[in-house]
């Protein structure tokens, strides 16, 4: 498809004019990217580093964001980053919902996420991929599956058209579950430093979730991802935790930060660790 022959030099020298814009924050996604980083078998961090465009200095997380920032100017990459489902219903069917505006099937979240692993498994062959491309856009796109308001309703947009206020500044509610939750969490409890917060996550997925991680990781025995799991549980959690009690103008204080923020935590360990075992998967 033609969309996937822009060269990526292009793409490099449009980061420099647009730095800085976000979803599940900046911060959100490197969390994701370091904990995965973290977790790479010797294969696969070696693959990785192979990948990496050399101003990222082997850090994944650096990079974790450049899927953001391009999609200004590679619009056919907007729909990219989500999956909605119609309103009211706290599921997600692939056929039904893994569709763009114009009804083209598999350009979602879920859709990417299967592409540029497919991609990725060139790696090392002859192929007409680009593999770094791909690996950004995988990265990025599995922190974005596992944002609970990624895979929200349809007519509000995953809660971008709903204005609450976040304490006391007045927000939208998916930027508050893309970033104010991290960034609160990240002042109240871990210095204002995101290694910190990284190094939490990392301690509860070897202690609290210890039991869990096998199962956060498995995929049917032929599948080397598989996001319509990921997409899944994002629209329960969005029901269940995003959307409850945050209607249109309320204002969101602790009661509704402390009771969510398990939830992100969980979410970005679930994010950081399947990327690695996709990973891990794909670089064998
Ligand atoms: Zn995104």
């Amino acid at each position: 498809m033609e969309y996937y022959k822009i060269q990526f030099v292009t793409i490099v020298s449009f980061i420099l004019l647009f730095p800085n814009i976000q979803a599940w924050g900046e911060d959100g996604h490197a969390i994701a990217c370091s904990i995965a980083q973290s977790r790479l078998s010797d294969t696969a961090a070696e693959a990785v580093k192979q990948l990496l465009p050399s101003y990222a200095n082997n850090d994944l997380a650096s990079v974790c964001s450049w899927a953001d920032r391009v999609r200004f100017y590679l619009h056919w990459t907007a729909p990219l980053h989500f999956a909605d489902s119609p309103d009211g219903l706290c599921n997600y069917q692939y056929n039904r919902d893994c569709i763009d505006q114009n009804g083209e099937k598999g350009r979602c979240v879920v859709g990417a996420i299967n592409n540029y692993t497919t991609q990725l498994l060139d790696y090392g062959k002859d192929t007409q991929y680009n593999l770094t491309q791909a690996l950004l856009f995988l990265s990025h796109f599995m922190g974005d599956v596992h944002q609970p308001l990624h895979v929200g309703f349809t007519s509000d947009k995953g809660a971008n058209l709903i204005n609450v206020h976040w304490y006391t500044r007045k927000q939208n509610l998916h930027h508050v579950w893309d970033q104010s939750i991290i960034e609160t969490a990240e002042e109240r409890f871990y210095e204002s430093n995101r290694d910190n917060f990284v190094s939490a996550i990392q301690e509860n997925i070897t202690k609290t979730w210890a039991d869990e991680v096998d199962k956060w990781e498995a995929c049917s025995s032929d599948e080397t991802t598989c996001p319509n799991i990921y997409a899944s549980e994002g629209i329960k959690a969005a029901c269940q935790w995003a959307y409850k009690d945050a209607p249109e103008g309320s204002v969101l204080e602790d009661d509704y930060f402390l009771s969510r923020l398990p939830i992100v935590n969980l979410r970005l360990a679930q994010a950081g660790v399947r990327l690695a075992a996709t990973l891990n998967r794909i670089f064998q």
